[in-house]
């Protein structure tokens, strides 16, 4: 397998908030990317998003203007899967949902070289499974990026039952070179991030649903009270409500145990299609932009 140092040419699949950040980081590492996604209005609001995102970091002094416009002019935007056919990695960041990275797996196998490394961002789905869709199943491995990824220093590495010690070890390197501290994990449902955090998430939820306290009240207690520099609710908007849900449907499927129960409400506000930041309205109202 290739070391990470070599790469030079990284595919991203899915360009909503998680593909946005892992092409602008592997963008300003120096990779060539190709961003795909079926929606062309999710190709263009990525395309602002890392412009935007890239400024702010000019902006701090932690990149140079060059370094911004390099990285910009690396990353490509396609509606075709084609556009990734020569990646010697790719990551896929599509919606939170089984059935799709299964076939998107598969169309990812029949495409791209045998030795390309391919990565999940999943938050929940068992790599395990993912790799089943795949002819040589040791090269998938879940690369959890953190939400904003050009932010977060984490990367949760997890590996698969086939995934073998060289793909591990060139998505370590891969994480190095984009300045991310990697914890390896063992695939299990929601691995270590989801596994703790959703349940949380879920249970400020509860406490909004039983009139436990308002929305502002939860966070603040979480915020002020636990030191988080978060609440659980602000936290779930930026997340996004789908995905929060998708991910306790996934905990509470696979661990059987009602404790991951996703609360009603939850399910309510994704119905309606109060999604968070991204729709503009979550358990707050955002201004759009
Ligand atoms: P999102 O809804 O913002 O974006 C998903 C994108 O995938 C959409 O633009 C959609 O058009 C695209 N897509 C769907 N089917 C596709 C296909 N067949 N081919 C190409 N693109 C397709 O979702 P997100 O929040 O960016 O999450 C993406 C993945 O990252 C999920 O697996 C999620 O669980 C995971 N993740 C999310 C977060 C978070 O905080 N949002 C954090 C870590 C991991």
């Amino acid at each position: 397998m290739i070391r990470a140092a070599e790469v030079a040419r990284v595919g991203v699949v899915g360009a909503g908030t998680m593909g946005s950040g892992i092409a602008h980081v592997f963008g300003l590492a120096g990779c060539a990317v190709r961003l795909v996604d079926l929606d062309a209005a999710a190709l263009e609001r990525a395309h602002a998003s890392i412009e935007r995102n890239l400024s702010r970091q000019v902006g701090r002094e932690l990149i140079s203007g060059d370094d911004a416009e390099a990285a910009l002019g690396r990353i490509r935007t396609d509606r075709n899967l084609v556009a990734v056919e020569d990646a010697e990695v790719v990551v896929e960041a599509a919606s939170e949902d089984s059935a799709l990275k299964f076939q998107l797996f598969e169309e990812l196998a029949a495409r791209v070289g045998g030795q390309t490394l391919l990565a999940s961002n999943t938050s929940s789905i068992s790599i395990t499974r993912i790799a089943a869709h795949v002819g040589n199943p040791a090269r998938v491995i879940g690369m959890h990026f953190m939400n904003p990824v050009p932010v977060m220093r984490l990367v949760e590495v997890i590996r698969g039952l086939e995934t073998s010690d060289a793909a591990t070890d060139l998505t370590l390197g891969l994480c190095k070179r984009l300045s991310k501290t990697a914890v390896v994990a063992n695939d299990f449902p929601g691995f270590v991030a989801n596994r703790i955090l959703m349940p949380m998430i879920n249970e400020a939820v509860y406490c909004l649903m039983e009139g436990v306290a308002d929305a502002e009240a939860v966070d603040t207690v979480m915020k002020l009270g636990m030191n988080h520099p978060m609440g659980p609710l602000a936290l779930a908007d930026l997340i996004g409500l789908d995905t929060c849900h998708a991910i306790m449907r996934v905990l509470h499927a696979e661990l059987g145990d009602s404790k991951y129960r996703p609360c009603p409400l939850l399910a309510k506000y994704v119905a309606a299609g109060r999604l968070g930041r991204k729709s503009g309205r979550g358990f707050y109202r955002y201004e759009s932009g």
